[in-house]
């Protein structure tokens, strides 16, 4: 019998890629499936970045770099930072990681353990409730209802804090709902959370740059009363199109840096040295790749939120951010699982169940509209045909 390690059995997985490998094998059997379900950006990354990284390449640069990236990639981020956060970061704080995930995992370790409490957003992103589980910590849903627009109540969240709170995850805009969190709450929330002083933040806002009707997305680092017990999370995934690069940031407060430092060290050394280049031709160079593919999300959120609520039992919010609609389809009498299931199979369009993404899921299903509008209108058509 293998001596497993207690906690590995109860890792949970990103159903996404699971929809995104029976996708594939409905396609290789001639099935023409439209996906909705991954959430990347469909558009090829930018030109001058992946030039960067094959001269990057051609001029040698194929060893290790130093674990929190090299400096030049550092001093870009501290830039970009000051530029859409309004806030100036000293590059020591910095670490470049392989993927927005990184920093998750790395921020849960730090603070996750037996008898500890994490608090995360439910429906939210599977991987935070995963590897809360798999720390030993008690996950603590904060629950983000379509009565608040999926944001949270400040009020509600400061209630769910305990003694044993050590951390709280913050994510907006979000990912599965598209919700956002406003000014307002945000700011309630910080004021509450002086009265808590054991507990961290981990603020997630990779998507920050993806926002819809001029919303002001409000930044945690915003806040220098929170700074030495807040870590940020960023990356270039979904606002440069480089979901495969693998390259994400996270700022970490002076106490916490040489931890995150040694964690990356003891797990991947460092980020792809000419992905590293090509992380800093993405800040530094032209941004109007983003605003013509920001745009075109716009466009096709709004195809797809009307399309969604002329279906028989859909009905959809407008999402504020992101690439996701996030219907409710409770009035169908369907389970989000049965839902999903049912519209990859006869429908043949991908799409993922609310629950996927946490208990407070269910009767919700998640579409990524990260597609053509064409390909979104076909999808939308085959979906009000299988549906009674
Ligand atoms: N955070 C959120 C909310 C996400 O939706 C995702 C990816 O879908 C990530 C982080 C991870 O991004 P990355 O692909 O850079 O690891």
């Amino acid at each position: 019998m293998l001596k497993l390690s207690k906690n590995i059995t109860k890792l949970g997985t990103e159903t996404a890629f699971e929809v995104l490998a029976r996708a594939e094998i409905l396609k290789q059997q001639g099935k023409d499936v439209i996906n909705l379900g991954i959430g990347q950006p469909d558009f090829k990354t930018p030109e001058h970045i992946v030039e960067s990284a094959i001269k990057a390449l051609r001029d040698g640069h194929h060893g290790y770099t130093p674990a929190p990236g090299i400096l030049e990639l550092r001093e870009a981020v501290a830039a970009d930072i000051s530029k859409y956060k309004g806030i100036n970061v000293n590059p020591d704080n910095l670490l470049c990681v392989p993927g927005g995930k990184v920093t998750m995992f790395f921020a849960i370790k730090m603070f996750g353990m037996e008898g500890l409490e994490i608090m995360y957003p439910n429906p939210g992103f599977p991987i935070y409730e995963s590897v809360i589980n798999y720390s030993g910590a008690k996950p603590i849903p904060i629950p983000l209802r379509e009565e608040n627009n999926f944001s949270f109540d400040a009020d509600e969240v400061l209630s769910l804090i305990s003694p044993n709170t050590s951390l709280i995850i913050i994510n907006t805009p979000a990912n599965p709902t598209g919700g956002a969190i406003s000014r307002k709450e945000i700011e309630k929330l910080i004021v509450g959370l002086e009265k808590h002083p054991h507990v961290a933040i981990l603020s997630d806002e990779i998507y920050s740059r993806i926002t819809y009707d001029n919303f002001e997305h409000v930044s945690l680092l915003e806040f220098e009363e929170i700074h030495d017990r807040l870590i940020l999370l960023d990356g270039w995934s979904k606002t440069y199109a480089m979901t495969g690069w693998r390259l994400g940031y996270s700022l970490w407060p002076q106490s916490l840096i040489e931890h995150a430092t040694k964690l990356a060290i003891n797990c991947h050394s460092c980020v792809n040295a000419a992905t590293q280049f090509a992380g800093i031709s993405a800040l530094d160079g032209p941004q109007d790749s983003v605003d013509t593919m920001v745009s075109a999300f716009n466009e096709r959120r709004s195809v797809i939120v009307n399309g969604l609520n002329a279906i028989n039992g859909f009905s959809c919010k407008t999402p504020i951010g992101a690439f996701y609609a996030f219907p409710n389809i409770s009035e169908t009498g369907l389970s989000s699982r049965k839902m999903q299931d049912l519209l990859l199979n006869e429908a043949s369009v991908a799409t993922v169940a609310g629950t996927s993404f946490g208990h407070l899921g269910e009767g919700y299903i998640r579409f990524s509209y990260a597609n053509s509008v064409e390909n979104i209108k076909i999808a939308l058509n085959r979906i009000e045909t299988i549906l009674p």
